[in-house]
Formats: structure tokens, C-alpha cells, sequence
């Protein structure tokens, strides 16, 4: 059978075409899949039944969006099961979906076609109220529909001597994100505890608190300070519970032994990611130079098999910003390539009781890797389902980065239904 062309921005089959191909992969997954690729474009329509009392309009985030713009839209969009689609508002001309508003509800349309009834995400009671230091709290913590974000920095180091991660725009848009809208540099950790015991008011809303930001290499061993922060920070947070340890993920740098035993002892942090961005050696030296130069490869994949000694297997991951592997001159010549390489990696984590996670990656305009266009819709289909494969034959659990938690990761819905 000849697959339909898709006419605009790339040709490629279609959304049915490539989902037949895989008859045992949940249709919403994949489709949240595809959203995540090519993004959304909200109509006339669609914005003016927004409404903001009610529905979670965009907060300050660390990533900035395909369209480079702040602008009052839609957070994201939630799935008849459940699930969560993180996705951006892309510019027309990149062949995004459309979110339309027809019949009292959402719908997303591809080539004019209603595909799926959507909703938007819930906006947290908390997001119109003040701390006592007078700072707008949805500008401080934001949320997912059930994870509270606590971005504890605007800044990378790695930035410094133009060795930022290709695929980013952390300092591009969070300094866009300041002028524009007030986003504070640096969070005060007494500002973050007040935001989260407002938050918890909620009742049963929130199941995970997640820290992360660019990384700090200074100190007398690289990434001191960075360490320094997060405990304060999370000993402020954890002033909220009662019980020593509580659910929570930290996103960080790749500390040493001496650095994550003092983050595992001080505070009542559950689980520990450090993010590898894409696997090999090779490709991991030309897209993340500064984790190159500060850590290295093996340095930094070693250290993410010594975090599980101290948080535990199934409690320490890394996550791939899949696609980026194959961005040009210097990636994989081709998907089938890369998969096989991303497997095997993962593989030798998972053995040694590492998860790895993946995200959907969207070239941003602020990030080196502007210019490029991420993968098919066949290549996250099979690196969502070989990833959970590796999982299930390694007996790792992903609850700290699941489809509530998290939300961000086609590979991690797959796990409540196996
Ligand atoms: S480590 Fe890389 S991905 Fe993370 S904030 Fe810095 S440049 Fe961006």
C-alpha cells in the first residue's frame, strides 16, 4: 500500500498510516507522540473559550516554546485517559496541529480533520495568590496537572564559554522570561516553602515535587554550589511535611559520591536524574560540550550508577532528548541507527539499575539547533516502547517520572499498562 504524503512542511505518511504499523501501541500515546513533534496552533476559536479562571494559562517554564513568544495561551492539554500532552504553540508554517473549539469542547485537528476531544490543564488554586514577600506564586512554582516545578535557577554555567547543551534555550528564554514577565533570577528557599504548603491545600491535586535548573559548576569540587542550593532549598520544602522523606525529584548536575550522599543525608529527597541529553560517547561530546568538559561521558554515566547505591535502584534516571541524536552534520546517519545505539545504552544503565526516560525533542528558536527538525513518528514509537521493554526485563520501576508525576514521557505512559 502507497502511505499518504502529508503536503506541508515535511512529506511523510500519516499519523494512521504509521500507527498501523504497530497495532499494540496505545493510539492516545502515539498521538501524544505526534503532538509533542509537531505542536500545536491554537484558533481564534480556541483562545477566546479559554477561560482564565478556570483554565492554567502559560507560567513561567525552563525551556522556552517553537514560537519564541510569552503569550497568554493554553498551558497544555490534557487526554481522554488521562494522559498529559506537553506541548508548545508552534508557528503555522511548521505543520502543528490545531486546537479548535467546537460543541462546547476542545478538539484537535490534523488537516482540518477533528481527531480527539482534548481539555486544558486545570489551573491550580494557588496560581492567583501572593506570598508575604509580595511575589505572584504561579511566577515561583509552577504546575502540572498533578507535579508542582520549583526551577531554582535562570541560569547554566555551561553557557559561560558558549558550551551550552545544542538543543537548549534555557538562558535565551528565561532571560526573555524576566524582562517580559517578571520571572525572579534566583528563588528565595522561604518564598518556595510558603508556594508549596499553599499548593498542597489542594486536596489530592499534587503527587510529586520536582527541582531542577541549569547547572552551577562552582565550589571547590565542580558543582558545590549547585549541590549547596538544593539543599536549602529542599530543607525548606520538606518543613511542609511531617515525615522525613518526601515524594519528590531533583534534576541536576551529575554529582559525585560525597555530593549525593550530602543531598541523600540533609534532605528528604526520594529521587535523583541526571540527564545524559542523548547516549554515545561521540554524539554526547558535539551536543552537550559543557557536560563534556566538566564530567564527561563515561564521568557522568559513572555517576549515575553510583547514585543508585545511595537513592536505590528504580529511584535514579536520566532522560534522552530523543531525536537529537540524529541532528545534522554530526548525528546518526539514520533512526534505525540511533535506536539501536539508544537501546544498547540504556540497556548497560538498566542493568546496573539506572531508568532512562525520554522526551520528544523540539528544536526552539533560541537553541543552537533551531534550524533542524526532530524525527518521525515511527522512531518514537519504537523508542517508547523499547525503552519500556528494557524496564519490564529489568524489573525498574519509573514512579518518580510516571505519566502523573511527570507527564513528559511517551516511553514512561507505556508503563501503567504493562
Ligand atoms: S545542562 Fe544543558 S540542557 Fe541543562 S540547562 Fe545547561 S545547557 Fe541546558
Amino acid at each position: 500500500m502507497v502511505a499518504l504524503l502529508k503536503p506541508a512542511y515535511r512529506a511523510e505518511p500519516s499519523f494512521e498510516d504509521v500507527l498501523a504499523r504497530y497495532p499494540r501501541f496505545p493510539r492516545l500515546v502515539a498521538l501524544k507522540i505526534d503532538v509533542q513533534r509537531r505542536g500545536v496552533h491554537y484558533t481564534e476559536r480556541a483562545e477566546k473559550a479559554v477561560d482564565p479562571a478556570r483554565h492554567q494559562l502559560r507560567s513561567p517554564y525552563i525551556f522556552g516554546s517553537r514560537d519564541g513568544a510569552i503569550k497568554p495561551l493554553p498551558e497544555s492539554l490534557l487526554l481522554r485517559d488521562g494522559g498529559t500532552i506537553l506541548v508548545d504553540p508552534t508557528p503555522l508554517a511548521q505543520d502543528p496541529y490545531v486546537v479548535d473549539y467546537e460543541d462546547g469542547r476542545f478538539v484537535l485537528l490534523d488537516d482540518g480533520r477533528a481527531v480527539e476531544e482534548i481539555d486544558l490543564w486545570p489551573k491550580p488554586a494557588y496560581y492567583d495568590k501572593l506570598t508575604t514577600s509580595g511575589i505572584k506564586m504561579s511566577l515561583l512554582v509552577t504546575a502540572r496537572p498533578q507535579r508542582l516545578n520549583v526551577f531554582q535557577s535562570s541560569y547554566c554555567q555551561f553557557w559561560v564559554d558558549d558550551k551550552g547543551c545544542k538543543f537548549c534555550d534555557i538562558v535565551t528564554h528565561t532571560k526573555q522570561q524576566r524582562d517580559e514577565i517578571g520571572v525572579p533570577n534566583r528563588l528565595r528557599p522561604e518564598d518556595i516553602a510558603e508556594v508549596i504548603a499553599e499548593a498542597l491545600k489542594e486536596p489530592g491535586r499534587f503527587s510529586n515535587i520536582c527541582l531542577t535548573s541549569g547547572s552551577v559548576v562552582k565550589g571547590p569540587e565542580v558543582f558545590d554550589q549547585e549541590v549547596d542550593f538544593y539543599i536549602e532549598l529542599l530543607q525548606a520544602i520538606g518543613t511542609n511535611f511531617k515525615t522525613r522523606r518526601f515524594p519528590s525529584q531533583l534534576i541536576a548536575s551529575a554529582f559525585n559520591e560525597r555530593q549525593l550522599a550530602r543531598l541523600y543525608e540533609n534532605t528528604g529527597l526520594t529521587s535523583y536524574t541526571s540527564d545524559l541529553e542523548v547516549f554515545t560517547a561521540d554524539k554526547f561530546d558535539w551536543i552537550c560540550p559543557g557536560k563534556a568538559k566538566w564530567v564527561g561521558y563515561a564521568g557522568w554515566r559513572d555517576r549515575l550508577i553510583g547514585a543508585v547505591d545511595i537513592f536505590g535502584r528504580g529511584n535514579v534516571g536520566t532522560c534522552i532528548v530523543a531525536g537529537a541524536e540524529l541532528a545534522k552534520p554530526y548525528g546518526f546517519a539514520n533512526e534505525d541507527e540511533a535506536i539501536k545505539a539508544d537501546l544498547e545504552e540504556a540497556e548497560y544503565l538498566a542493568e546496573r539499575g539506572v531508568t532512562t526516560v525520554s522526551i520528544v525533542w523540539v528544536p526552539r528558536p533560541g537553541s543552537a539547533f533551531h534550524d533542524q527538525v526532530n524525527a518521525s513518528l515511527d522512531y518514537y514509537i519504537r523508542l517508547a516502547q523499547g525503552l519500556q521493554d528494557l524496564r519490564a526485563r529489568y524489573g525498574l520501576s519509573v514512579d518518580f517520572d510516571d505519566y502523573r508525576r511527570c507527564g513528559n514521557h511517551p516511553d514512561s505512559d507505556l508503563a501503567r499498562l504493562q
